[in-house]
């Protein structure tokens, strides 16, 4: 039976994030011939939910305030129940970044509905949305589906392929006006620890260095590097710990999950707790100067050697393509 999907675009340092895609693709897959309908919450909106209408959304609600330009658990969650309460939706389905993560929960106990985070694939079955969603820090993955009431979802970034584009659809844009009160927290202002470069957790290559690299200068062939590929840097926690680099850096169990099509772990060990958050990528290439190191039981590729005599030649070489 057709269903209305609604699913949550996000906006992040005004750009519509990749997820925002994803999130249509996950919804065309559940709605069964039903309605997508877009949600965007923030400022300046409109450019964003014509780009959700060219990736599959059948149409978009916007809800424009100040209070929404930043995420915060508060004012998201209050303008998604009243969207939600305006549309009845069947299913609803987020990213499942750092705000999707937040956020998620709380509705859905709000509205009392049963949550599946974290999807990375999500098909129907039976007239029910089946999903799947990885385990035991990513060594297996089960199938599941909400029997009764608002079926909600969380989905991984970088696993659902999103619709090709087609600028040539239209569907409308309708704003409303929700109502954000009693807020308990509001944010004044927004420091950036890092700087530009590529958003780890939708990077489609990632550059992660690990404590091999020894100080916060030996990440700088890795950087190198990454910005020869158009690649995200991350790193292991002992690399955090060490104070190499920042822990928004930090990829694992207590850090970023990250599915991108090349990891290149370098100086990483593959302690089980940095593989939970990255042994989903699809191509994994280790270098190591110790060939027993773990990290490579689940690399793709393997290189023995120094990370400060690999890398340089890699950048080289991927400069001349
Ligand atoms: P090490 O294990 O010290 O490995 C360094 C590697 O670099 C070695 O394999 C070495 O052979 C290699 N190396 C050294 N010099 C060079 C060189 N010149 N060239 C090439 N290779 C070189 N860790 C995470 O990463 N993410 C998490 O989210 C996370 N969460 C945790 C949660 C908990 C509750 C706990 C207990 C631990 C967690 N950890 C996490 C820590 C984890 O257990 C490991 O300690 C950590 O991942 C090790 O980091 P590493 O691989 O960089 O360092």
């Amino acid at each position: 039976m057709a269903k209305k999907v609604l699913v949550l675009g996000e906006v992040k340092d005004g750009d519509l994030r990749n997820v925002s895609y994803e999130v249509i693709a996950a919804g065309k897959q559940i709605a069964d011939g039903g309605e997508v309908v877009g949600a965007l919450f923030g400022e300046n909106l409109k450019s964003h939910a014509e780009k959700m209408i060219h990736y599959g959304a059948d149409r978009v609600v916007t809800a424009e305030k100040p209070e929404l330009a930043q995420y915060t658990t508060d004012a998201y969650t209050q303008a998604l129940l009243q969207v939600c309460d305006l549309e009845s939706p069947e299913s609803i389905i987020i990213g499942h970044t750092s705000s999707g993560k937040d956020l998620a929960p709380r509705a859905a106990a709000k509205l009392d509905a049963g949550l599946v985070s974290d999807a990375v694939d999500v098909v129907m079955e039976n007239g029910k949305a089946v999903f799947t969603r990885p385990i035991y820090s990513g060594k297996a993955f089960e199938k599941k589906a909400i029997e009764e009431g608002i079926v909600f979802a969380t989905v991984r970034p970088n696993n659902i392929t999103p619709l090709d584009v087609d600028s040539s659809r239209s569907g409308d844009i309708s704003s409303i006006n929700v109502d954000i009160k009693d807020l308990r927290t509001t944010i004044k202002d927004v420091v950036k620890k890092t700087s530009g470069g590529v958003d780890l957790s939708e990077a489609k290559i990632i550059v992660a260095g690990g404590r091999g690299v020894k100080s916060a200068e030996g990440f700088k062939p890795l950087e190198e590097l990454a910005e020869v590929l158009g690649a995200a840097v991350g790193a292991s926690r002992g690399a955090c710990d060490a104070e190499y680099c920042d822990y928004s850096l930090q990829i694992g169990q207590t850090g970023k999950v990250v599915t991108p099509d090349l990891y290149i772990a370098a100086g990483i060990s593959g302690a089980i707790q940095h593989l939970a958050g990255m042994s989903n990528s699809k191509v994994i290439v280790a270098i190591n100067k110790d060939p027993e190191a773990p990290i490579f039981e689940v690399a793709d590729y393997g290189i023995v050697g120094d990370l400060f005599d690999v890398i340089p030649k890699l950048t080289e070489e991927f400069k001349k393509i």
